[in-house]
C-alpha cells in the first residue's frame, strides 16, 4: 500500500483529493496544518507528500526544507493559480519534485494521480524504511551502507539484501545458502559463516563496532534495526 501525506487548509479540495486518491487505491492522511504534517511525517511511513504552499501555521516551502533535511520522500507542490508562475520559480530553489496547479476541474485529480504514478515509478527505493542505514540500488546490484558503497562479493551482496529486506527475522544457515544458491543446495552450510565474517568486516570498515548483524546461536542469523 502507498502512503499519500496530503497538507492542504482547504477541505473541498482536500477531500476531493482524499476521495480521487482512495479510489485509485493509495492510502491518504491529511492534515490542515504544516505542523501536524510533519508530526505525522517523522513517525510514519510516508511514500509521498502533497504540499500546499499557503498553510495557516507554517510556509509550505519551510515544512519542504525540513522534510527535505531527513528525506529524499517524493513532494508534489500543490499552487493555487493566481500564485503559479511565482510558485513555479520558487520550487527551483526547494528541491520539490513536481509541482501542480489547483484548478476546480474534474480533470484535476487525474492529473494529480497520473504524476504521482510517475514519480513514484522513478523514485520508488528498493529498500524502504531502512534507506536511512541501508539502500539498495537495483539497477547496479549494489548495496550501500550509511551512504557508502559496499565491497561485497555477489554471494555476500545477496546474503545482506536478504536480511535488510527481512530485518529482525532469524534465517537459519540453510535458507541464506538457498537465497545464494539457484539450483540444488550443497551441503556446506559453514560458508555461510564465512559469508558472514566477511559482511561484517565490510561494515565495520564504514561504522567501527557495528553491530547489525546477530548470531543467534544453534538457529542463524538476523538483521537488527
Ligand atoms: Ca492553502
Amino acid at each position: 500500500m502507498i502512503n499519500i501525506l496530503i497538507v492542504e487548509d482547504d477541505i473541498t479540495i482536500a477531500e476531493a483529493l482524499v476521495f480521487a486518491l482512495e479510489n485509485s487505491g493509495f492510502k491518504c492522511k491529511w492534515f490542515t496544518t504544516g505542523g501536524e504534517a510533519l508530526n505525522h511525517f517523522e513517525h510514519n511511513d510516508v511514500d509521498l507528500v502533497l504540499l500546499d504552499i499557503g498553510l495557516p501555521d507554517i510556509d509550505g516551502f519551510d515544512v519542504l526544507r525540513i522534510i527535505r533535511k531527513q528525506s529524499n520522500t517524493p513532494v508534489i507542490i500543490l499552487t493555487a493559480r493566481s500564485e503559479s508562475e511565482d510558485q513555479v520559480l520558487a520550487l527551483e530553489g526547494h528541491e520539490a519534485d513536481d509541482y501542480i496547479v489547483k484548478e476546480s476541474g474534474s480533470d484535476s485529480p487525474r492529473i494529480i494521480i497520473a504524476k504521482i504514478k510517475a514519480l513514484l515509478r522513478r523514485s520508488k527505493p528498493e529498500v524502504k524504511k531502512n534507506n536511512s542505514v541501508f539502500s539498495f540500488n537495483e539497477a547496479l546490484q549494489q548495496l550501500s551502507f550509511r551512504g557508502e558503497v559496499l565491497t561485497l562479493t555477489p554471494a555476500e551482496c545477496k546474503i545482506l539484501t536478504h536480511l535488510v529486506k527481512n530485518p529482525n527475522r532469524i534465517f537459519t544457515r540453510q535458507v541464506l545458502l538457498s537465497v545464494i544458491h539457484d539450483g540444488p543446495i550443497g551441503s556446506d552450510i559453514t560458508t555461510i559463516n564465512t559469508h558472514i565474517k566477511s559482511i561484517r568486516k565490510a561494515l565495520a570498515k564504514i561504522e567501527k563496532g557495528s553491530k547489525y548483524i546477530t548470531t543467534h546461536r544453534g538457529l542463524g542469523y538476523s538483521l537488527v534495526l
